[in-house]
């Protein structure tokens, strides 16, 4: 076990829990001290209860979470960790502490409220330049806080206003706290953050240097629209840029200006049709199981689709042959099921060539339609997944994603489970996560329990 400490940070601890938590504090620091182990304590940054010269004493770093200046609940909106806020506490602060003991945690994140309501809701940076983005708002530096904000309204008119942290609210904060010499600096937090941070968090992170903040590299996720189950990638991740102006005297940043926001992959989702239910089955086609799958959508006369691994159809082309003549679509799940975020593109291509000339070759068809494998099983929402779905795109495919999926090539799952998870998310009809494409399997392993769960799944979805 290579447990090094604790970070400990209690939110909202009124002025009545105080004694508590400072002798809880004590207690920790007294059981940890002997083995090593280091005691960090989350505090926030101005509160008058807090008594900081004993919560220091009780641990080996305090962490002053330097922002929520205005807060998700509070009345007004307003700058997260306003330049002057930051300063003045900052003095009031460190008039206690010892820099050497104490960690300043800066803000990345940002909250954009509603007027009228009353929470505001906390968005990423990467969300925050996106809605500027989507609603061509402008990205203002206000000049009293030096923190950055934009409003707009909403297409169903709602007023929103949104204030940020980023990268150069981040580096004037450095640059106050330097003469310090704080123990160092954290992040609230990771994954939320304006990437350009990087360029000054680190080694030398008491003298930043803004030509860093320049360039603005895309965010870490995908960027989804619209609703459905088809998905069209619509842009690929580009920089954003931003000029900084500093001021000579000073060293601060006295200004910026976001010439573009940085983008990542942008999927387009179509095909939104609730009230309707599509059955895909992948890998096979199977000798064992195809058959008998498609003995039951005969019987119950249920249309689906098959995405078919080229190798599959390959050996047992008659498969192919019957799943078409019974009036069932085929799609592409490539020839060999490779994962196709670790091979080169250009066998990406081969994949699906060498299949879309075999459905081809046997059946008289062709097919229009692509599910990339394992990523494809659960849609694309990493940067490595979407290139070779692009890719596809590129070569006409229409992706095929899904969002019913009861699992049904997990060891050990039974027929009911099959049924019940395909029902429940069946019967969801939030738009944002609602649909419509089941994925079984007719291969790739023992299929008796999707076979007996069909007809079920089935007769229960028509029910509903
Ligand atoms: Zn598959």
């Amino acid at each position: 076990n290579k447990f090094g400490g604790v970070c400990v940070d209690f939110e909202e601890a009124t002025k009545d829990a105080q004694p508590n938590l400072l002798r809880f504090m004590q207690e920790l620091q007294a059981a940890f001290k002997p083995r090593g182990w280091i005691v960090v304590q989350a505090v926030p940054f101005d509160d008058p209860d807090w008594n900081y010269r004993d919560y220091a004493a009780a641990s080996d770093y305090l962490m002053l979470m330097a922002y929520d200046e205005h807060y998700a609940g509070s009345k007004d909106t307003g700058s997260i960790s306003g330049q002057s806020w930051y300063e003045q506490n900052l003095i009031a602060r460190m008039k206690d502490l010892t820099p050497a003991k104490t960690i300043i945690a800066l803000g990345n994140y940002g909250y954009n409220w509603t007027a009228g309501a009353s929470s505001a809701k906390e968005v990423s940076f990467q969300e925050a330049v996106i809605s500027a983005k989507d609603s061509e708002a402008e990205i203002k530096f206000d000049e009293t806080t030096r923190n950055p904000y934009f409003s707009y309204e909403e297409e169903d008119k709602s007023q929103h206003t949104v204030w940020f942290l980023d990268s150069v609210t981040a580096f004037n904060q450095i640059r106050a706290a330097s003469g310090y010499r704080p123990a160092g600096f954290a992040l609230w937090r990771l994954g939320s953050e304006d990437p350009s941070i990087w360029s000054i968090f680190g080694s030398d992170q008491l003298n930043p240097v803004p030509d860093g903040l320049k360039r603005i590299v895309y965010g870490y996720e995908v960027d989804f629209q619209g609703t459905g189950e088809l998905l069209r990638v619509l842009t690929r991740p580009h920089d954003g840029e931003r000029s900084v102006q500093t001021d000579q005297k000073t060293g601060f940043i006295n200004s910026e200006k976001y010439i573009s926001t940085p983008s990542s992959y942008v999927i387009e989702r179509t095909g939104d049709h609730p009230g309707s239910i599509a059955l895909t089955f992948d890998d096979g086609p199977d000798p064992e199981y195809t058959p008998a799958i498609l003995d039951i959508l005969k019987r119950e006369n249920v249309p689906a689709t098959f995405f078919v691994i080229g190798k599959n159809g390959q050996a047992y082309p008659d498969l192919l042959r019957r799943i078409v003549n019974e009036g069932h679509e085929l799609g592409n799940h490539t020839f060999t099921h490779p994962n196709l975020g670790e091979i080169p593109g250009r066998l990406t291509d081969l994949e699906l060539n060498a299949t879309q000339r075999l459905i081809e070759s046997v059946t008289g068809r062709s097919t229009v339609l692509f599910r990339p494998p394992y990523f494809g099983d659960a849609e694309a929402d990493k940067p490595e997944e979407v290139e070779p779905a692009l890719r596809a795109q590129q070569l006409n495919y229409i992706i095929v994603g899904l969002r019913i999926d009861p699992s049904d090539w997990k060891p050990n799952v039974t027929p009911d489970e099959i049924v019940q998870r395909t029902v429940d998310k069946a019967m969801d009809d939030n738009p944002e996560t609602r649909g419509q494409v089941v994925l079984l399997h007719d291969s790739g392993g023992d299929r008796a329990a999707t076979i007996e769960a069909l007809p079920r799944l089935i007769h229960e979805l028509r029910a509903k």
